[in-house]
């Protein structure tokens, strides 16, 4: 993929796409298939650098998006299990029938879905920041651009899609609220070696306001004794709250005792939800920037694949029918409600009710689940992403309706 790939013309292209991450790519890739002319601008110079997050998806969501088997060396690893541990060290297990989730490497994985917008025909141009909107007559025009040289310059399309990531920096401009800064948790991403009395097939996650409040910290084991590590909190500094869980929390500590940090990345999650207008008259805001992510797990690359997929569609229809207007734009927000809005919002009070226990209370429910034999019950599970159609397929079980009686006394005990 060259800087410039293609030389800037001054006439109206069909779409801009803002930002070479994998939603901005998988927008592009989308369009390119179905003829329309797309141009990625990203403010990096090479696509999927500096990588700051796990990469831990779901197959069969991945596998429905037409992206897996991934070929190459981009899944690093698969997992069927899960362990959970309360900030006292207790633990519950859950250990499935078959691998459900993979970790990819999020550099080659967001290489790998460039490339396919690139062979489709899209065009790239790296090291080329979009500074701002062009708007004229109330419609979104094109984009004031920064190269990396201080070059500066401007391009005019159709549409502009906004895939910049949780920097949203656009939204205001094209009249669309802002990320909601209370939903926000500040995340670190380490690279570990040396890792101990880990499962190769089980994901590690701490739970509890001792280590991680707001939010939790995982360990994702690579084959070769490597993993990731890292941890999201609630107005706290995350890179004190994951030297303390390396050094005080009574499961990780051990785990980590020996461990060498050879990387490490600092971004935030947005957890809020999506924001409540994700269109305007030429725009589209897309993955991150329109904080399509789960809100409880802090996963958006399918949240956000899913949304590039179908703004792809939209905007291929506006562009035929020569109407951009938000008139018209709004179908792709109603595509995304229908696609995520339940699963969404069974997350959100989920994240809400998570938030509103106590270490104690936490401990206490995990203890709970393993007496209950939950982690058997679970053993059916297949798809991480779409959590409430998954809590809806297990509300037929008969220890997880006890589980929901159990989480709700929870839920009113803690909060009276
Ligand atoms: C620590 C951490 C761990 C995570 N783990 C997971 C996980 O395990 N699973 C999961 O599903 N999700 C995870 N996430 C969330 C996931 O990383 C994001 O949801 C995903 O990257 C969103 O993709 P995106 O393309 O919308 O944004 P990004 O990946 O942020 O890409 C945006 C791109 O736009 C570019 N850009 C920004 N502004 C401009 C501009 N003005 N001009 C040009 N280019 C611009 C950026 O350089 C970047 O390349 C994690 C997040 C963090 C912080």
């Amino acid at each position: 993929m060259s800087n410039k790939s293609f030389m800037m013309t001054h006439n109206a292209q069909d779409v801009i796409v803002v930002g070479g991450g994998p939603v901005g790519s998988f927008a592009a890739w989308n369009l390119a298939k179905r003829g329309i002319e797309a141009t990625v601008f990203e403010e990096h110079a090479a696509i999927g650098v500096p990588s700051h997050c796990a990469g831990h998806l779901s197959i069969r969501s991945l596998k429905n998006l037409g992206l897996y088997p991934l070929p190459g060396k981009i899944v690093e690893n698969t997992f069927s299990a899960a362990n959970f541990y309360s900030s006292m060290g207790t633990r519950f297990s859950v250990r499935l029938a078959q691998s459900v989730t993979a970790a990819v490497n999020r550099t080659l994985f967001d290489q790998y879905l460039a490339e396919k917008a690139e062979t489709a025909g899209a065009h790239y141009r790296l090291n080329t920041r979009v500074q701002s909107l062009l708007i004229d007559d109330g419609f979104v025009k094109g984009v004031n651009l920064a190269e990396g040289d201080g070059a500066e310059e401007k391009a005019y399309a159709k549409l502009v899609v906004d895939a910049e990531g949780i920097s949203s920096r656009l939204l205001k401009q094209a009249g669309l609220s802002a990320l909601n800064l209370g939903g926000l948790v500040y995340a670190v991403e380490t690279e570990v070696e040396n890792v101990q009395d880990v499962e190769p097939d089980a994901v590690e996650v701490y739970v509890g306001k001792t280590f991680a409040p707001g939010f939790y910290a995982w360990l994702i084991p690579r084959l070769d004794g490597t993993a990731k590590v890292g941890l999201a909190a609630k107005n706290r500094n995350p890179r004190e709250c994951l030297q303390r869980l390396m050094r005080k929390h009574p499961v990780a500590s051990k785990q980590l005792a020996k461990a060498k940090i050879t990387q490490t990345a600092f971004h935030s999650i947005s957890l809020g939800g999506p924001i409540p207008k994700t269109y305007s008259n030429g725009f589209l805001a897309v993955g991150d920037a329109a904080s399509q992510v789960k809100p409880t797990t802090g996963g958006g690359v399918v949240f956000g694949l899913t949304c590039a997929e179908i703004a792809a569609e939209v905007a291929t229809e506006a562009i035929q029918r020569n109407d951009v207007s938000s008139d018209f734009l709004r179908f792709y927000q109603q595509r995304c409600v229908d696609a995520l809005s339940f699963d969404s919002s069974v997350m959100l009070r989920t994240r809400r009710f998570l938030d509103s226990l106590s270490d104690e209370k936490l401990d206490e429910a995990l203890r709970f689940c393993a007496r209950l034999g939950l982690g058997k019950t679970l053993g059916s599970v297949d798809e991480i992403d779409f959590q409430g159609q998954a809590f809806l397929k297990l509300l037929t079980k008969p220890a997880m309706f006890a589980a929901l009686g159990y989480f709700l006394l929870l839920y009113f005990s803690a909060n009276p």
